[in-house]
């Protein structure tokens, strides 16, 4: 697993940021929906579990 540079998902409704390459939440998020940096986000449950 592999931290990496905190990215958020621009759908409406997203309310959590991902930083681990490992989270399938954070895969799951369409290329050109994802956006970089955290959104003012609190971090993905998932991904805190990773970290
Ligand atoms: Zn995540």
């Amino acid at each position: 697993m592999a931290k990496v540079a905190p990215f958020h998902s621009k759908k409406p409704g997203t309310s959590v940021y991902h930083d681990n390459n490992q989270c399938t939440e954070g895969n799951n998020i369409e290329k050109e929906n994802r956006a970089s940096g955290t959104g003012g986000h609190p971090k993905c449950d998932h991904c805190k579990r990773l970290s």
